[in-house]
C-alpha cells in the first residue's frame, strides 16, 4: 500500500505552529517582517510575489512590497536592497528570481545582509549550512527534510539518490541529507544531465528525489520497490484541453513501487511556501537574540 504524502497538511500544520510563534513575538511588540522584491513584468514571477504576501498577511508576518522598473539600471536594484538592509523593521528581504538581463542574480545574493537572507543563497549562509551549522536552510530542500521527517521516513544509512544539481534545491539538500543531525545522516548521490544511467542509481536507492525539470523523468521502472520518492519537479505540459502541471516523477507507475510519494501539486510546493514564512520568523528572532529553537 504507498502512501500519498499530502504535503498541504503538512504545511498547514507548520503555518499553525508558527502563527502560535508570530503571536507570542507579538506580546514582545515585535511583528516579523518580510520584503518582497520584484524586478520583471513577468505574470508567473508576479504570481509567485503575491502568493509569497498574501502566504505572510495569513500567519500575521507583515509584507513590504518593493517593484522596480524592469528596464531600470541594475543601481536601481542594488540602493533598494541597501535601503532594506538597514531598515531596522525589516527582517527578511526576498528578491523574485530571475532578475533582468542587466543585473547578475549572482550580484544580487551578494548583496543580501546575510542575516535577511531568508532565501539561503548567500554565500555565508550557504558556507554555515555545509558546515553543519545552518542559519536559513533554503526553503525546497528544507521542505524535502521536513516532509521525510513528517513521513517517519528514516535517513539515517538510507541511500538517497537526489536527480538535479542545482544551487537551490538539489546541492543544499545533498549538504543537509549528509550532516551528523537527525534528518541526516544518509549516504547521498548526486545525479544530474551527464550522469550515465541514472536508472542503476535510482533503482538501487531507498530515497529518491528528482529535482530535474523533466516531466516523469523517473518512472516506476527505475525504482526500487518500497523506495519513498519525493518529486519536486513542477513543469507545465500542453494537453488537448490546455496545459497541466506534472513533477519530474510519472506518478501513477511510481506508485506501484514506491512505499511513499509525493504527488504534484500538493507534495513539495506548499512546504517550499512555509518554509519561507519560517525562515522569516527565524529571522525576527536571530536579529533581537530570541532564541529560536526550531518547532
Ligand atoms: P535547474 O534547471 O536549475 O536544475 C535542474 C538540474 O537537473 C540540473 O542540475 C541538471 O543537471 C539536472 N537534469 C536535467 N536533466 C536531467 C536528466 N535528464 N537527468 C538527470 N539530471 C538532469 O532546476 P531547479 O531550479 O533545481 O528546479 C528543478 C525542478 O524543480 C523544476 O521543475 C522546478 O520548477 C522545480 N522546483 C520546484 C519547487 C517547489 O517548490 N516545488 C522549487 C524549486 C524548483
Amino acid at each position: 500500500m504507498t502512501t500519498v504524502i499530502d504535503g498541504n497538511a503538512v504545511a498547514s500544520d507548520l503555518r499553525d505552529r508558527l502563527t502560535g510563534r508570530i503571536d507570542d513575538l507579538a506580546t514582545e511588540g515585535v511583528t516579523p517582517t518580510l520584503a518582497t522584491v520584484l524586478m520583471s513584468d513577468d505574470p508567473a514571477s508576479e504570481t509567485y510575489v503575491s502568493m509569497k504576501q498574501s502566504d505572510c498577511e495569513e500567519v500575521g508576518i507583515a509584507t513590504r512590497d518593493v517593484e522596480i522598473d524592469p528596464d531600470a539600471p541594475a543601481e536601481r536594484l542594488f540602493d533598494t536592497l541597501d535601503d532594506l538592509n538597514s531598515d531596522p523593521e525589516v527582517d527578511g528581504v526576498l528578491v523574485q528570481m530571475p532578475t533582468p538581463d542587466q543585473v547578475a542574480d549572482s550580484e544580487v545574493i551578494r548583496r543580501l545582509d546575510p542575516m535577511k537572507d531568508v532565501d539561503g543563497f548567500h554565500p555565508e549562509n550557504v558556507g554555515l549550512l555545509v558546515r553543519g551549522d545552518p542559519r536559513y536552510k533554503p526553503c525546497t530542500p528544507h521542505g524535502v527534510q521536513h516532509l521525510l521527517d513528517h513521513a517517519g521516513v528514516e535517513t539515517e544509512g538510507a541511500d538517497v539518490v537526489i536527480v538535479g544539481r542545482s544551487n537551490i534545491v538539489g546541492k543544499p539538500l545533498a549538504n543537509m541529507l549528509l550532516q551528523k543531525t537527525a534528518g541526516g545522516n544518509a549516504t547521498v548521490t548526486v545525479c544530474h544531465s551527464r550522469t550515465d544511467d541514472l536508472a542503476a542509481h535510482t533503482g538501487r536507492a531507498d530515497i529518491v528525489v528528482a529535482a530535474a525539470g523533466v516531466p516523469e523523468l523517473v518512472d516506476g521502472s527505475m525504482l526500487a520497490e518500497d523506495s519513498v520518492v519525493i518529486d519536486v519537479g513542477v513543469n507545465r505540459v500542453e494537453t488537448e484541453d490546455g496545459s497541466t502541471l506534472v513533477g519530474d516523477v510519472a506518478f501513477d507507475s511510481a506508485s506501484e513501487l514506491a512505499s511513499a510519494i509525493t504527488p504534484v501539486p500538493g507534495g513539495v510546493g506548499p512546504m517550499t511556501r512555509a518554509m519561507l514564512l519560517y525562515n522569516t520568523v527565524k529571522a525576527a528572532h536571530l536579529r533581537r537574540d530570541l532564541a529560536f529553537d526550531g518547532l
